[in-house]
């Protein structure tokens, strides 16, 4: 949702290994984390070379040694998030053990995101902690991710702290290049973009205990003027319907009722397997999985989107009754501007049929305000279009230019100053949106997966299919559990409840 629900995760288990639970995986909760990785000792110097006295050639380390313990720092969408879930997989399939902080790791990754220029300044501001002489003497250090394709070598120039540099397209290659890292190379990249193989895992362990993501498509063969990530995740590729359906089912008998189907554009999924399934028949057999009882699917991209999700959604009371379509603007010019082939009246007509539903399906979108060339008119074009759909949440942001996109040839950006106003004039007209939209569920009775507990609170925390978050007096055995809870009070942003 929105891509941006996660602004920054950190994604560090420690108790991983005593919570079998939250990790599928071919042999799925009798996967030992701790067994010790077959390592191949002939990729590593008998003697290293700094105690023999002897100087390393500038390409190796004076280090080399077996990788132990890991920490993964993870940046952006969901899609980020569930890669370092399957990059953890790799690092647990080798033998290593994840550690609770930078400082005690042996190897510390950062998977990075760059779709705004804010999101590609964190990995410089957290790789300034291993400057030369500091904290990260010793240790091998990775960026992963977005930026890291984006700035490719120039990233050891740059933070010469850094021996790892890999973008998403050759996560496949993971193995072979920390092999390299072992063996005492000093800097290793992955940054060839020419793939269709997808990133698979033998094991995946997952973060959130309830909701496993699943990624079904990678890549973006869209050419917004806007975004980055054609040249950071390289071509579209989609898995093959049985492997997803086995996922899906793995994850069931791993105990998770809720699933994600990920991609960047999810919609364009393309069944290469013999099947070939539609998107929506992809959902409808996810949502037919025994043991299933909730299934979401972003980020969907208008131009794909198509009635027949509707009907899926209409006879599976599995698929949830939320949608998540960005719109990123009201205006015709600056969507044309934006290339993302649709107009403000085709994408009302996908709301409308979505409206047409049998069940209220609630709706969200992404925002961007102040794309270049766009004017006080076009910006109160997106208003008007926000006041039409009157959606349930809002994903809005500035304009951030991005190195090697269209979007320069397109005109002035207005300036920093007008784009802050616009953006609070906006979110200001959502945040009475959604006050009202939510006071209308006033006296409801709602069913939410509850998700956490706040003890200080004595609040349980859960979430309804249309993704809204509820409060209400619980304990801390409700969490994992599906209840019935009574809106009481209603939030731009949240509504309170009581259990019925
Ligand atoms: N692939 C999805 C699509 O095309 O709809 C969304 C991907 S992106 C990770 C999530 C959101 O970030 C976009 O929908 C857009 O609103 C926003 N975004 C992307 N590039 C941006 C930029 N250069 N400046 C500001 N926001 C941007």
């Amino acid at each position: 949702m929105g891509n941006e629900l996660v602004q920054l995760t950190v994604v560090n288990q420690p108790g991983l290994a005593g919570a079998p639970h939250s990790v599928s995986g071919a042999e799925g909760a009798d996967l030992c984390f701790s067994a010790p990785h077959p390592v191949n000792e002939s990729v590593l110097p008998s003697v290293i070379p700094a105690q023999a006295g002897i100087h390393p050639p500038s390409t190796t380390v004076p280090w080399a040694r077996r990788l132990r313990t890991f920490y993964i720092e993870t940046f952006g969408c969901q899609m980020n998030v569930h890669d370092s879930e399957k990059v953890q997989g790799v690092l647990l399939a080798r033998g290593m053990t994840p550690v609770e902080n930078h400082a005690q790791a042996d190897l510390v990754l950062y998977n990075t995101c760059s779709i705004r220029e804010k999101a590609a300044q964190k990995v410089f501001s957290r790789l300034g902690a291993f400057r030369k002489g500091s904290s990260g003497a010793g240790k091998v250090i990775g960026v992963l991710g977005c930026v890291a394709q984006q700035e490719g070598e120039r990233f050891f120039a740059r933070a010469p702290q850094v021996n790892l540099v890999c973008g998403s397209a050759s996560y496949p290659k993971l193995p072979q290049l920390l092999d390299q890292l072992e063996a005492g190379k000093r800097h290793v990249t992955g940054l060839s973009l020419d793939t269709d193989e997808c990133f698979e895992t033998e094991l995946t362990p997952r973060d959130n205990p309830f909701r496993a993501y699943l990624t079904i498509i990678e890549g973006c063969d869209q050419r917004c003027a806007f975004c980055v990530v054609p040249m950071t995740r390289g071509r579209q590729r989609s898995r093959a319907s049985e492997k997803i359906l086995a996922e899906a089912r793995r994850l069931v008998e791993d105990g998770y009722t809720e699933i994600q189907l990920l991609g960047q554009i999810v919609n364009a999924w393309q069944d290469p397997s013999p099947a070939r399934l539609s998107f929506a028949e992809l959902l409808s057999r996810v949502a037919e999985v025994p043991g299933i009882r909730r299934v979401r699917f972003t980020t969907s991209h208008p131009r794909f989107f198509s009635a027949d999700v509707v009907q899926a959604i209409d006879a599976h009371s599995t698929l949830c009754d939320q949608i998540h379509l960005p719109v990123q603007s009201g205006s015709t010019a600056v969507l044309a501007r934006m290339l993302r082939g649709y107009t403000r009246e085709e994408y009302l007509e996908k709301i409308r049929c979505i409206r047409k539903a049998r069940r209220a399906i609630s709706l969200s979108t992404d925002i961007i305000v102040g794309f270049c060339g766009e004017t006080r008119q076009d910006f109160e074009q997106t208003l008007s279009l926000m006041k039409e759909v009157e959606y349930d949440q809002v994903f809005s942001f500035k304009f951030s230019p991005r190195p090697n996109t269209l979007a320069e040839a397109n005109g002035d950006a207005p300036e920093e100053d007008e784009k802050g106003r616009r953006l609070a004039e906006l979110q200001e007209l959502q945040r009475q949106i959604q006050l009202r939209r939510n006071q209308a569920l006033l006296g409801e009775t709602i069913e939410v997966l509850v998700e956490a507990y706040q003890g200080r609170l004595g609040q349980a925390v859960g979430r309804s299919t249309t993704n809204r978050v509820i409060n209400f007096p619980g304990s801390p055995e409700d969490v994992g559990r599906y209840l019935a809870v009574k809106v009481t009070a209603a939030g731009p942003n949240s509504l309170v409840g009581v259990r019925e």
